[in-house]
């Protein structure tokens, strides 16, 4: 899972952020709304935890201009803990409010609750393309009919493919939104999943539905011209 924190306490961020990577997430840290707002647009997160007081766009302004632009789960972190600024952040879309201060365990189970509850009610709980479908509640996978096992990071990769039909993703895109926004360009790690991924999902089933995009990364899109 990536999350992207928003949050302009450097002492709240960093300790929220240490605390998610022990769960092995992704973090990426923004400390006002301008940086934030950069990188929830660049960025596929699968959610956005959101403080309302920060410099340059407040986390009200932000959710709605965020919200605007994609569904992606937003819990808002705030300070004030009054009715009003709680009512005005879910009026702006968030999906849920931590007021601070919290305990790590409980943000978790918040975050885990948003985030399952956003997926049981997305549009991507179902995806069907050519013969290849996928359960995203299960994180089943199946191509013509026969299950297909894939890693949790496969399974990322594919869910960020599919998210991400019709258009080229190069390769530093695919390793931001998969690994983290510090990685090394110099290594072909997203060559090597890619083709872990290719063949469990096509390499013995047609149409291809990934396909490589020379000198720019690759595709995700039903085509049987390969
Ligand atoms: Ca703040």
């Amino acid at each position: 899972m990536k999350i992207l924190i928003i949050e302009d306490e450097h002492s709240v961020a960093s300790f929220i952020k240490k605390g998610l990577e022990e769960q092995s997430f992704v973090v990426d840290v923004a400390y006002d709304g301008q940086a934030g707002k950069q990188l929830a647009f660049q960025n596929q997160y699968d959610i956005i935890l959101l403080d309302v007081v920060l410099p340059h766009i407040n986390g009200l302004q932000l959710c709605a201009q965020i919200r605007q632009a994609s569904n992606v789960p937003i819990l808002m972190l705030t300070a004030l803990g009054t009715t009003g600024d709680i009512v005005a952040g879910l009026d702006t879309g968030a999906d849920d409010y931590l007021t601070k201060p919290f305990k790590f365990q409980e943000l978790l189970a918040r975050i885990r609750a948003v985030v399952r509850r956003k997926s049981d009610a997305g549009v991507e709980t179902n995806y069907k393309l050519a013969d290849l479908e996928i359960d995203f509640k299960t994180k089943q996978v199946k191509r013509d009919g026969k299950t297909i096992k894939l890693t949790a990071r496969e399974f990322y990769l594919l869910q960020f493919f599919i998210r991400n039909k019709g258009i080229v993703m190069s390769r530093a895109e695919i390793a931001e939104n998969i690994w983290d926004a510090s990685f090394d360009s110099g290594t072909n790690i997203v060559d090597v999943y890619v083709n872990y991924l290719r063949n469990k999902i096509d390499k013995n089933f047609s149409p291809k539905l990934i396909h490589t995009v020379y000198g720019m990364g690759y595709i995700f899109k039903e085509d049987y011209s390969d």
